[in-house]
């Protein structure tokens, strides 16, 4: 039973970072406290599964549960509602009353968790994205969905590929998974004749992946494209995308058969099918609270509490994180499910601590390590550093390239839903 001081945390989100929260501050608090998790989706989604569903390899409900039994199951409440904004002085979270367009409801919280991940901002570069303009996107199971349409139609009438990931986005490594995905699919299809297939980034050079990349990650990345015979372009600036047309502003293309380096600004590349990541930002309802920086991302202190509201935490993609490396043409910081978790995990932990009165642990974003699985259709590379988010710290640094990468991602896909639908956070 909630006690009379009982408090009331909310998580807005109910993805890699809230969910994990969610559970963590229930075993923290058991029921003297109350725990509701908000989120507009109804299901958990693996999301590093999305690169397989545009080729029929997985399907969304393969890869997502529903989040009120598991959560009701745990004694968490759960609300499926669109946030509209918070207003941190009055503590309370304004809700979109679903169905009810225009009326909206508020739900009082004394600490907050935002764990709202990103606004994937295709309105950055014209013609980008699945909804009015040309290219395909993998962010959401929608969206891959459309992109599994749209590659059948291309299958019938095979042409050149695009595939990277915009000025402002972060998830490349989601660009390079999809990517040598999908060039393994042309494989079995048995069209990779008929099918150039470019990689298009902001990334300064192949495997830099918004973080400086590790050792040996350009060579090795390098590597596997002219293997597999895809061109890469590095440093791009996209400046629109009209119907099977891409417009670089700048761009350094790489041949896989080797050869000059050619500039590419102000050049187009066309394509018959093209997936980019786009441009980051936080979403709408925390950018309309003033609770992000200039991009909508929390700025939080070494407690993942907000630097203004000490009610406020924030975990997972929605967290602002300095640059660990240099990007001219723009890149987002990365923030991979595994550092979601992390992040979570030690927001939760203060939360607690805070309302028991107990001191607070600090987990400097410069201190958190990152554990990646690469896939690449029937390949893959298992990736550790000790400190991702500072290069120059660095011990640990190993990218191993094999099978065993893509036998790891799936392995690790059944084990982390598992894992997630029964509450299991206390497992690594
Ligand atoms: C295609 C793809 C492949 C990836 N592959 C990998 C991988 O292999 N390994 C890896 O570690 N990471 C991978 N990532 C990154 C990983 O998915 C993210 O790190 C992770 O999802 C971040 O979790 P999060 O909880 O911070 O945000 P999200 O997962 O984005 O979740 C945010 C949640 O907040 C909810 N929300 C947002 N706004 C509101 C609102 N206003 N009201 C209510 N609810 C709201 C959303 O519905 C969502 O459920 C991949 C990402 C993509 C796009």
């Amino acid at each position: 039973m909630e006690s009379r001081d009982g408090k009331h945390i909310v998580i807005l989100g109910g993805s890699f970072a809230g969910l994990s929260a969610a559970y963590e501050l229930k075993r923290e608090l058991g029921d003297r406290h109350k725990v509701t998790v908000i989120d507009k989706n109804g299901r958990f989604v693996f999301i590093p599964s999305l690169i397989w569903v545009p080729f029929g390899w997985r399907t969304p409900e393969q890869i997502s549960f529903a989040l009120e039994p598991s959560l009701s199951r745990k004694g968490i409440d759960f609300v499926q509602a669109a946030a509209e904004r918070i207003d941190p002085e009055r503590r309370v979270v304004v809700l979109d009353e679903p169905g009810q367009p225009g009326k909206t409801r508020e739900v009082a919280y004394d600490y907050l968790m935002v764990a709202t991940g990103p606004h994937v901002d295709f309105a950055s570069v014209p013609g980008l994205g699945p909804h009015g303009g040309y290219t395909q996107s993998i962010c959401t199971a929608e969206h891959a969905m459309a992109a599994g349409a749209a590659w059948r139609e291309f299958l019938r009438d095979p042409g050149p590929i695009l595939v990277g990931a915009s000025q402002g986005a972060a998830c490349f490594g989601a660009a390079y998974e999809f990517v040598f995905n999908l060039e393994y699919a042309l494989r079995k299809a048995g069209v990779r004749e008929k099918a150039q297939v470019t990689y298009v980034t902001a990334e300064p050079f192949a495997g830099h992946f918004g973080i400086g990349g590790l050792t040996h990650a350009q060579k090795l990345t390098e590597w596997f494209f002219r293997h597999v015979r895809i061109d890469w372009v590095t440093d791009s600036v996209m400046e629109q995308v009209t119907p099977g047309t891409l417009h670089l502003k700048q761009g350094t293309l790489h041949r896989a058969s080797g050869g000059a380096e050619e500039s590419l600004a102000g050049k187009t590349l066309p394509f018959k099918y093209a997936m980019i990541i786009p441009s980051f930002l936080g979403v709408e309802a925390v950018r309309k609270s003033g609770l992000g920086n200039e991009r909508g991302f929390v700025k939080v202190d070494d407690y993942f509490r907000h630097e203004t509201y000490e009610n406020i935490y924030a975990a997972g993609v929605s967290v602002a994180v300095a640059p660990p490396a240099p990007c001219p043409a723009g890149c987002a910081v990365p923030k991979t499910g595994y550092i979601s978790e992390v992040m979570a995990r030690y927001a939760a932990k203060n939360i607690a601590a805070s309302i028991e009165g107990k001191p607070l642990t600090a987990k400097p974003t410069t201190d958190i390590d990152a554990k990646c699985l690469l896939d690449a259709g029937n390949q893959g590379i298992i990736m550790y550093t000790d400190r991702i988010y500072a290069p120059k710290e660095r011990k640990w640094q190993l990218m191993i390239p094999g099978p065993w990468g893509h036998w790891s991602k799936i392995a690790f896909e059944k084990y982390f839903i598992w894992k997630m639908r029964t509450g299991r956070v206390q497992l690594p």
